[in-house]
């Protein structure tokens, strides 16, 4: 895409002079476009859960109330579909924070990071019977932003553990060394087909939306994750297989 400015410069008796001046605006389009498609997507991802309150919330009134079944079973709708909701606004809040945003730059023991993940997850991965081995070592120390870097393990950690099949396995294990610390997230879960790897990173993409609600997913975790991590100077990369795994590869500086 293409804008054009005409200047037209002075002219005199034989000759009519006029600067254009072209700009390659590819580039903003493209960022207008995403930025539209993205409020159009929170709309509609934001209007799921209102429908089902509102929905809900008039059938009560308008008698439900007085079954007790009814009653109770519509209430925990209600409730489970605020939840979303509150999780969808700080996931959409988390990726409208600026780019530039300062980090906050300590000693963080990214071990301890991940165990507390894992304990708050620990009644999705009983459920599941998952094993979770988290092979860090306790004193691996690097200095990062500790709030930034737990968004990325708790999304990774999340998606190893709802994404994993019953009696599965999620490893995290780490190749510390002296400028960079590589984190891997390991799980045995449904995979993702080749086509789909790349695209998990957008914002809204799932490749089974049903699967992804069910989760209580956003759609916007990874997104997060790809965000936090270019924050913190760092890369991710994806290697997968349909039904056998994936495996989520962090590289982070350590500063
Ligand atoms: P969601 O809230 O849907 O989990 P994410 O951004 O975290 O959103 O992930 C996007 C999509 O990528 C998911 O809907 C799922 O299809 C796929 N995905 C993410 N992590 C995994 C994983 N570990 N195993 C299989 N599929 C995954």
């Amino acid at each position: 895409a293409v804008d054009a400015n005409v200047i037209s410069l002075a002219p005199d008796d034989q000759h009519q002079q006029v600067l254009v001046i072209l700009y390659d605006v590819t580039f903003l389009r493209q960022v207008e476009r995403m930025q539209l498609d993205f409020v159009g997507n929170v709309s509609h991802e934001l209007k799921t859960p209102v429908t089902a309150i509102t929905g809900f919330a008039e059938t009560l009134l308008n008698g439900a109330m007085d079954d007790e079944e009814a009653r109770v079973k519509f209430l925990q709708i209600i409730y489970n579909e605020s939840t979303r909701l509150t999780q969808l606004i700080n996931d959409i809040l988390t990726l409208s924070r600026p780019e530039n945003e300062a980090l906050t730059l300590e000693a963080v023991q990214p071990k301890a990071l991940i165990d507390e993940a894992i304990t708050s997850l620990a009644q999705p991965i009983e459920e599941k019977h998952l094993t979770v081995t988290n092979q860090l070592a306790p004193t691996l120390t690097i200095r990062s932003d500790a709030v930034k870097l737990s968004q990325v393990i708790r999304n990774l950690l999340n998606n190893a553990v709802f994404y994993n099949r019953l009696g599965g396995q999620v490893t995290i294990s780490a190749q510390p060394d002296e400028t960079e610390l590589i984190l891997t997230f390991q799980d045995t879960g449904i995979g993702i087909a080749e086509n789909d790897q790349e695209r998990i990173f957008e914002r809204f993409y799932r490749v089974d939306k049903a699967r992804s609600r069910h989760n209580g997913g956003t759609g916007l975790g990874l997104a997060i994750v790809a965000e936090m991590v270019k924050q913190l100077g760092g890369e991710i990369t994806l290697k997968s297989q349909l039904g056998v795994g994936s495996t989520f590869t962090v590289t982070l500086p350590v500063n």
